[in-house]
């Protein structure tokens, strides 16, 4: 291998790169897919090898668009006929189990006795998962032992199956941001928007374990899965995304206005004026005949109205400053005997 020269070397190696143009590492060895490990996994898991996992939180807004989309709408032919295609997808839990895998060929050759999984069973399997939920352990709650340690026991948390309608929201939701912020979930519309589809249904419980890691949903699975949605929801997919950009302009548009400054009701001016006159005058009737009017309140005394309120305002201010030293008295009590 000496001999071959750096040039010959970077040749060779060239045909070994990732196919993913931009990635410049190392196709996996005695693999098919002409991908590196990295750009491999993205293409089984998200449909394309530029893919990145799209994270719940980033559809959370659209699942409460989807979840009032379909709660108002309920009666409304076409979301009784989308459930029900959503039910008769889910119901291929109950046809009965397929021969999970194909008969290997050539199998006098090779130890295994079974072939390639059959892609039908590995679809059944998911909804089959999705509709037989197994029931959640959860330790909370649960007595301690003598010694104080954990007993063994737990709660048994009983799942319930997927229904169709929380199936519809999951993957509703999903459309609705396609829609919305599309460009900046997805490389492109094609498989990774099949593939989340049909991850948003699937993912709907837990995933099955061999005991230590998740068992990963096929690639096939969801491919076939995700088309199916869209072959069968799609129409009613932009309908529904259709109905749901008008509603939400609509309640923008209400909190916008909820957001304006609002008038606030005074009485206008001059009644404001007549009113605090005859109180003047009623304070200064109560007054003259209770004792004499010390001299300072007479200059005071308004000769129009303007004078009448100016000075309401001061008696106003000084009753308010009374009542906020009073209160801060009270609060130094109240803190002393604290400390005591
Ligand atoms: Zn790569």
């Amino acid at each position: 291998m000496s001999s071959s020269s750096l040039r010959d070397r970077i040749i060779e190696k060239a045909g070994l790169r990732c196919s993913t143009k931009g990635c410049t590492k190392l196709r996996v060895r005695g693999r098919l897919v002409p991908y590196c490990a990295l750009c491999a996994k993205r293409k089984a898991k998200f449909g394309d090898p530029k893919q990145e996992r799209v994270e719940r939180r980033r559809l959370e807004p659209f699942v409460a668009m989807a979840k009032r989309f379909l709660r108002q709408h309920r009666s409304d032919e076409p979301v009784t006929a989308a459930l029900a295609t959503m039910q008769e997808l889910l119901s291929i839990a109950d046809e009965p189990e397929p021969p999970s895998s194909f008969p290997k060929k050539h199998a006098s050759l090779s130890g295994k006795r079974r072939g390639q999984k059959n892609p039908a069973w590995l679809v059944w399997r998911e909804f089959h998962r999705l509709r037989h939920p197994k029931s959640k352990f959860s330790r909370r709650g649960v007595p301690l032992g003598s010694k104080g340690g954990f007993t063994g026991e737990s709660i048994v948390v009983p799942q319930e199956p997927v229904s169709a309608e929380e199936a519809l929201t999951a993957a509703l939701s999903v459309w609705i941001a396609y829609e919305i912020i599309g460009s900046s979930l997805f490389v492109n519309d094609g498989a990774p928007l099949t593939f989340l589809l049909a991850d948003s249904v699937l993912r709907l419980r837990k995933l099955e374990t061999n005991g230590y890691t998740r068992r990963a949903i096929a690639e096939s699975t969801k491919h076939t899965v995700g088309q199916r949605l869209r072959d069968e929801l799609g129409a009613f997919f932009i309908r529904a995304t259709e109905a749901i950009r008008v509603e939400e302009a609509a309640r923008v548009a209400r909190k916008a206005v909820m957001r304006k400054p609002i008038e606030p009701k005074v009485r206008s001016s001059t009644s404001v004026s007549e009113q605090e006159q005859k109180q003047w005058n009623k304070l200064n009737v109560r007054s003259s005949t209770n004792e004499p009017t010390p001299p300072t309140t007479q200059e005071e005394r308004p000769t129009n109205d303007e004078g009448g309120r100016n000075s309401l305002t001061a008696r106003i201010r000084e009753d308010a400053d009374a009542s906020r030293s009073r209160v801060s008295q009270l609060l130094a009590r109240a803190r002393q005997q604290a400390s005591r």
